[in-house]
């Protein structure tokens, strides 16, 4: 009986909507641009925010959007300042309209992997914030970044997409901002979360989630970053067969806040980075060691007192990482435990 009541009372109140000229309110979704693939055309200049929304405009049938663009570039010229002026106006947006239900960035897709896990770290919010992009440009056929933008704001209008961190939404598949790799140069399947695999589908029919992100993130991350203005240097030094370990100490006497090397698999290296990680861990630079190879994990204890290892995360996340963790000084001493949980 209850049940009856419900399904007529919300027939009557679609029914006295469309009567009146009104359909039932749409989700509000904000969506920020950056620019990237999705933005450009081969024969043009790239499109304005607002342009890039109104060629999809289906989006309207699931949600009710405002376009803001805080950049224009590809992601290659993505910088930190950017990150923070992104992380700073997702929480503005969420902590001022509590009828937001999600963002949606849209980023290039070559370092969205860095900004996606940035926002993951310092967003203070369950809300879904969900990035697209584009591997072919708005003017060919198969353009596949309208699809990408449609999908990523249905996901984001969804409550059930809540509390599951950042999300890369590209070809129908949702996969954590933490756990994705860009893999392919050319194809539109590009974002593949090796080991983890993806958390859910942006189906036709409904937008569905099989798994929950494993580590920490946005509402249970503890970086606190709002009025942080820069970010700590931390460069990403590679090792090599023969690497005489000079590109670590030419970093270490810069004195930077912290750097990345990226080893060999299991975080095995040369004896040239070997000395070079000595040499800057001696002087207090926290070194973490990250592993070139994409699937597992770098395991047991660090081959080098001080050291902190990655696990299975790539040089360049840790990197980011390591950057959030540096620019909130009270994380210094307990790296080891941040690479762990996030
Ligand atoms: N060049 C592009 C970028 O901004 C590539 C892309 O978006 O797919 O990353």
């Amino acid at each position: 009986m209850k049940n009856i009541i419900l399904v007529v009372s919300a027939f009557l109140l679609v029914f006295t909507l469309s009567i009146s000229g009104q359909t039932p309110e749409k989700p509000h979704v904000v969506i920020l641009t950056t620019g990237g693939t999705i933005a450009s055309r081969s024969d043009a200049p790239s499109l304005e925010g607002n342009a890039l929304v109104q060629a999809v405009p289906q989006i309207l049938d699931y949600a009710s959007v405002r376009v803001e663009e805080i950049a224009r570039t590809g992601s290659s010229r993505i910088t930190p300042k950017i990150w923070l002026r992104l992380g700073k106006r997702i929480n503005e947006i969420f902590s001022q309209d509590s009828t937001v239900s999600g963002v949606v960035v849209t980023h290039g897709t070559d370092t969205m992997e860095e900004t996606a896990y940035y926002l993951n770290l310092v967003v203070k919010d369950d809300r879904p914030v969900v990035m697209v992009g584009s591997m072919r440009s708005a003017n060919v056929i198969s353009a596949d970044g309208p699809s990408n933008l449609l999908q990523g704001v249905r996901v984001a209008t969804k409550t059930h997409s809540k509390n599951r961190g950042v999300m890369i939404v590209m070809n129908d598949e949702i996969n954590s901002a933490r756990d994705a790799w860009k893999t392919d140069n050319q194809r539109v399947q590009t974002f593949r979360s090796t080991d983890h695999g993806v958390l859910g589908y942006a189906d036709p029919d409904t937008v569905i989630f099989y798994r929950n992100p494993s580590h920490l993130h946005t509402i249970n991350s503890v970086f606190q970053l709002d009025e942080v203005e820069i970010l700590p240097e931390v460069p990403i030094v590679i090792d090599y067969a023969g690497f005489d370990g000079s590109t670590i100490i030419h970093w270490k006497d810069r004195n930077p806040a912290g750097i990345i090397v990226q080893t060999f698999a299991g975080g095995r290296m040369s004896s040239g980075a070997l000395d070079g990680i000595r040499r800057a861990t001696a002087d207090g630079i926290p070194v973490v060691i990250a592993s070139r190879v994409p699937g597992g994990r770098i395991p047991g204890s660090p081959p080098i007192a001080g050291t902190i290892l990655a696990r299975d995360l790539p040089a360049h996340k840790a990197r980011v990482l390591l950057m959030v963790a540096l620019a909130d000084h009270s994380h210094k001493e307990t790296l080891t435990s941040i690479f762990n949980q996030y």
